[in-house]
């Protein structure tokens, strides 16, 4: 099918904007962009959409999903019971599936997933791929690696040394993943008993992984939160730093030279905080958090932490840990741009990172833009979140989500793309 969005204003994707635009989708891909005034190609096949007054922005990416077994139980503090350790491996799947529709839905076109169950990010990226279920497009890292009792060890493989590091990373290439997560590389705030901040893989496992990982053309992912294991994991030639806590000046600095980009997850500050002030958040949490207070190293505020990566240049990618823990929930994604914004970027850069930029992030070159060649992933909003990108939050001014040239959401049947939904 070939069709235009007519009238449109347009986000790119990285900083342009063009207040009028035609936009002409063929198939999977968006063949043409040209402002208005300027007449669009001559096509008597085409199927012309009125969107006057409606804004059209990439798709969002978000580069640190948990989309395996949906959201975490709410409330329960025992990790089995939260991450429904006990159900079968396919009920968990169909909750996969539903936690990748409600994404989708609310415009999240593309997802980089963290760490998942028995490779089930995996699968799900091969049978979105192969139309067998409907959903954002995923980079997926399979299971975590991390060490005898490091951080996460009840759902990530344990490996230890080297070249048992070596052998996981292999088999889980051989698996499919599109990343290598490395989980145990410090502690974390989820994992009771362990210092949050304290490294774990050493730098020889790290090198391991990434020199192994790198060969084959996968890239890898590093779970940090301390001085010393980011700094671990960036001199061992990691891709990305999730987290990043403490990250500081020399760090920021080096990450800048390397061209290794920061997942900083805002989401779960604004999160904690949310259920700190109602009274509801979890015990293990509140510990690990106490725990460095106590210590005198208190948690930097995401105002502090964005200020330093920023004055260095690091690239900071929009990731929002959905399904990694209870308070961030699937379809709750574009919050996170909220939190960029509220720690100094502009709506337009909150976007960009969220879409132009992660995509060439998490390894989607084609995808992210609006923009003659790429990927049709476009969401068409009444409201204007160039803006102001609150618009976002809870689909609220998702009007429209098309994915691979296929309308697959509309808010209500007003929306002139109403009559193309694809109810698949
Ligand atoms: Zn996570």
């Amino acid at each position: 099918m070939r069709y235009r969005l007519d009238g449109v204003r347009v986000f790119d994707g990285i900083d342009g904007v063009i207040d009028r635009a035609h936009i002409t989708i063929d198939g999977t891909r968006i063949v043409d962009v040209t402002p208005s005034g300027a007449p669009p190609p001559d096509d008597p096949e085409v199927r012309m959409i009125d969107l006057t007054g409606y804004t059209v922005i990439p798709g969002l990416i978000d580069a640190h999903t948990h989309l395996a077994g949906g959201d975490v139980v709410a409330g329960a503090a025992d990790y089995a019971t939260s991450r429904r350790l006990g159900e079968s491996t396919a009920t968990q799947a169909f909750r996969t599936v539903e936690a990748a529709h409600k994404t989708l839905r609310r415009g999240i076109t593309s997802v980089r997933d963290m760490t998942g169950r028995e490779y089930l990010d995996v699968d799900l990226a091969a049978a979105v791929e192969a139309g067998i279920v409907r959903g954002p497009t995923v980079r997926a890292s399979g299971v975590g690696l991390t060490i005898t009792g490091g951080h996460v060890h009840m759902r990530c493989t344990e490996v230890d040394g080297p070249a048992e590091v070596r052998k996981e990373v292999r088999a889980q290439i051989k698996r499919g993943v599109h990343w290598i997560k490395l989980m145990g590389v410090t502690g974390g705030l989820a994992t009771v008993g362990r210092h949050p901040l304290a490294p774990q893989f050493s730098l020889e496992e790290i090198v391991a992984a990434t020199d192994e990982a790198h060969r084959a053309g996968v890239r890898v992912a590093a779970h940090a939160h301390g001085a010393e294991g980011i700094r671990n994991a960036v001199e061992g030639g990691v891709d990305s730093i999730e987290h990043g806590l403490f990250i500081d000046d020399e760090l920021a600095e080096e990450m800048a030279k390397r061209g290794v980009f920061l997942v900083p997850t805002l989401m779960n500050d604004m999160k904690y905080q949310e259920a700190l002030a109602r009274g509801d958040a979890m015990g293990s949490a509140v510990r690990q958090r106490q725990r460095l207070a106590d210590e005198g190293r208190p948690i930097p505020s995401p105002e502090e932490r964005m200020a330093v990566a920023r004055r260095h240049g690091v690239r900071i990618i929009s990731g929002t840990d959905a399904g990694g823990n209870a308070l961030v929930r699937h379809g709750d994604n574009a919050e996170e741009l909220v939190m960029l914004v509220r720690t100094g970027f502009t709506d337009l850069e909150a976007l960009a990172a969220a879409t132009g930029h992660a995509a060439e992030a998490v390894g989607l070159p084609e995808r992210g833009r609006v923009r003659a060649g790429f990927a049709a992933d476009l969401i068409v909003s009444r409201a204007d979140p160039t803006v102001d990108v609150r618009v976002l939050v809870g689909g609220a001014g998702v009007d429209g989500v098309i994915k691979d040239g296929r309308v697959v959401h509309v808010s209500d049947f007003d929306v002139p793309l109403a009559p193309l939904i694809d109810r698949g």
